[in-house]
């Protein structure tokens, strides 16, 4: 068995990884470079690919905050790579690239895969993991024993749509009052206008720090907001562990206490909310360890897997 290949896409950076047999990551690969179109989307990935230097590997997976076609590989709505209502042909593209099989999946699916095995391989193996992926939008991906939850349609996790607020701010999906809005990057650069959207954030949060009031005010709202969708996820999938992503979090402890204590605060009155949800069970993606490129790389490890399980004895013969 030999190597495969993760490639997370974000909108800003792809990030590869080259994955062994044994479950270590042996090489890696970061690219920041914004995302126009699926075919600069292409060579952005199959150039990230080249440049781990690897050539013995078996299957690529891609991770891409977009919607996924399961039958065919294609890719859309993925706004923030420049992808529109069109699918396009990603998986074919970059086959004809690196002519090895690939297989593709929502970011943040492949991130909870990622996280799910970062778990095992630290000794601490658990069979039901969330991650909660706060960037730019909202969702999250569920995995129950290496296998990903995806939904009749594809849009289980999709969190960042649900109201939130009624009357709130109009959201990019035509709803007013979402999650995403007003609880994501761009959100928070709207009610603490410092920087971009992540720059924000971390503005935000480093002004807590200081013991800035203002910034306390307006960060416990926004953590409020998503500790409820934690406890949505608690509620719905009742996971083990519910891993932090994307680049909110990113801010660091102080983002981790505030969801923390929130937590604490909503379970401080009932037994039900107590078992439902405690505050360590929520923690950050490790830094150290990408969930994102680690999972794309375990979707095709374990899709090589399935495809020679798939084939009939003989053929299987054959192959060994
Ligand atoms: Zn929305």
């Amino acid at each position: 068995m030999t190597h495969t290949i993760g490639v997370d896409i974000g909108g800003s950076s792809v990030e590869a990884a080259v994955r062994d047999f044994a479950g270590e990551i042996v090489g890696r690969h970061t690219t920041r470079l914004t995302m126009d179109g699926g075919p600069q989307v292409t060579r952005a990935a199959v150039s990230a690919l080249r440049e781990l230097g690897v050539h013995d590997f078996g299957a690529v997976g891609i991770g891409v905050p977009g919607q996924v076609n399961q039958g065919d590989g294609a890719v859309s709505l993925a706004l923030n790579l420049g992808i529109g209502r069109d699918p396009f042909d990603l998986v074919g593209s970059i086959e004809a690239e690196v002519h090895r099989p690939v297989f593709i999946e929502n970011d943040v699916r492949v991130a909870a895969l990622g996280a799910w095995e970062s778990f095992s391989r630290a000794g601490r193996g658990v069979e039901s993991v969330a991650v909660v992926s706060i960037g730019t939008g909202i969702s999250a991906g569920v995995v129950v024993n290496g296998v990903v939850l995806r939904g009749a349609r594809g849009l289980a996790g999709e969190i960042g749509h649900v109201v939130v607020a009624e009357n709130g701010p109009v959201c990019g999906c035509g709803q007013r009052g979402c999650l995403e809005a007003v609880a994501a990057g761009p959100a928070i650069g709207r009610v603490w206008p410092r920087g971009d959207r992540i720059e924000a954030a971390s503005a935000l949060f480093d002004a807590v720090s200081d013991g800035d009031a203002a910034a306390e005010t307006v960060a416990r709202r926004i953590t409020a907001h998503l500790t409820t969708a934690l406890i949505w996820m608690a509620a719905t999938h009742d996971p083990e562990v519910i891993v932090l992503a994307g680049g909110v979090p990113s801010v660091g402890d102080v983002f981790l206490r505030m969801m923390r204590e929130q937590i604490s605060q909503r379970a401080a009155t009932s037994e039900l909310a107590a078992r439902r949800l405690s505050p360590e069970q929520v923690v950050l993606a490790d830094p150290s360890d990408p969930p994102g490129p680690r999972g794309a790389a375990l979707l095709a490890a374990q899709s090589i897997l399935q495809e020679r399980d798939d084939l009939p004895a003989t053929t299987k013969a054959n192959n060994q």
